[in-house]
């Protein structure tokens, strides 16, 4: 898989050592660590608003620091190339400059420079209970405390490498609403759609798109109960609408585990799994990972 790992099982290594069983075990061992360390499959490129952008950085013998708009971005490494993989915002400019800076070994430090690409997205218009469009002074106080927990949740950033950035889709059904839409509710305009929806009936179960760590379970005006999956280095998956969390804050998941049930809990038409995904604090087409 990677060039750490050929040197390791090549066979004038393995002849080298072939009187030596504990240097053959540690050898897997080693290669069971560099594995663990590195994401194989990368999201599909795509410098524009809501997209993704990857950055090849090179070879680097220790991991290099990325940031990007002041915020920490994942970075893999692939064989022995170092990629960041950028989060573009839905609010970025066609023609804007995407300024990645990169930092290596504490002394190197360069910027990588893409601009936004065009990207055009649709317009919707939805009737919902209006108390969801024009909000009462106690709901509007209950969202501004619940977006300040959502906000925080959405900025986790830890070390741990995501095991891959492919994505499955995280239930059966029929996709209702697509990623970065204009929404209109009742008639009035609202910030545009930050995932992909699916509809399914009530009570149809939902899994995890990818392995990783239970970070937030909630249950907040606007997004109904909800679920935020960490994978690792701000990549992030979350599932709105549920009606039942089958699972709790700190269970570690796969992409096999149930963790809960479509509902209609929240700002919604009908019953459907609203599915997100956030790279260093931005929500990104969910497309670009399935
Ligand atoms: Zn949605």
């Amino acid at each position: 898989m990677t060039k750490k790992i050929f040197t390791l099982n090549s066979p004038s290594y393995v002849l080298r050592i072939k009187n030596s069983i504990f240097c053959v075990v540690m050898g897997a061992v080693l290669c069971l660590i560099c594995l663990a360390g590195e994401a194989r499959e990368l999201p599909a490129h795509k410098p524009a608003a809501g997209g993704v952008a990857i950055f090849d950085l090179g070879p680097y013998a220790t991991e290099p620091t990325v940031l990007y708009q002041g915020n920490a971005v994942a970075t893999v490494k692939i064989d022995d190339h170092w990629f960041a993989v950028v989060g573009i915002p839905l609010s970025a400019e066609v023609g804007a400059e995407i300024v990645v800076v990169v930092k290596v070994d504490d002394w190197i430090s360069f910027s990588y420079v893409e601009r936004v690409l065009e990207n055009s997205y649709g317009e919707e218009k939805l009737e919902v209970a209006s108390k969801h469009v024009t909000l009462s002074p106690s709901n509007l106080e209950r969202h501004q405390t619940e977006k300040t927990r959502i906000d925080s949740v959405k900025r986790t950033f830890t070390d741990k490498k995501p095991i891959s950035f492919k994505l499955r889709i995280p239930v059966e059904g029929r996709a209702s609403s697509t990623f970065g839409y204009r929404r209109i509710y009742n008639g009035e305009s609202r910030s545009p759609h930050s995932g992909m929806d699916i509809a399914a009936p009530k009570g149809t179960a939902v899994f995890a798109a990818g392995p990783g760590l239970i970070v937030d379970v909630g249950e907040y005006f606007f997004s109904g109960k909800m679920i935020t999956i960490d994978h690792g280095s701000g990549f992030l998956t979350l599932y709105a609408h549920l009606s039942d969390a089958d699972i709790s804050i700190g269970d570690i998941v796969s992409h096999t585990s149930l963790i809960g049930r479509v509902g209609a809990s929240g700002r919604v038409t009908g019953p459907h799994l609203h599915f997100g995904v956030l790279l260093n604090g931005v929500s990104v087409n969910p497309d670009l990972f399935l």
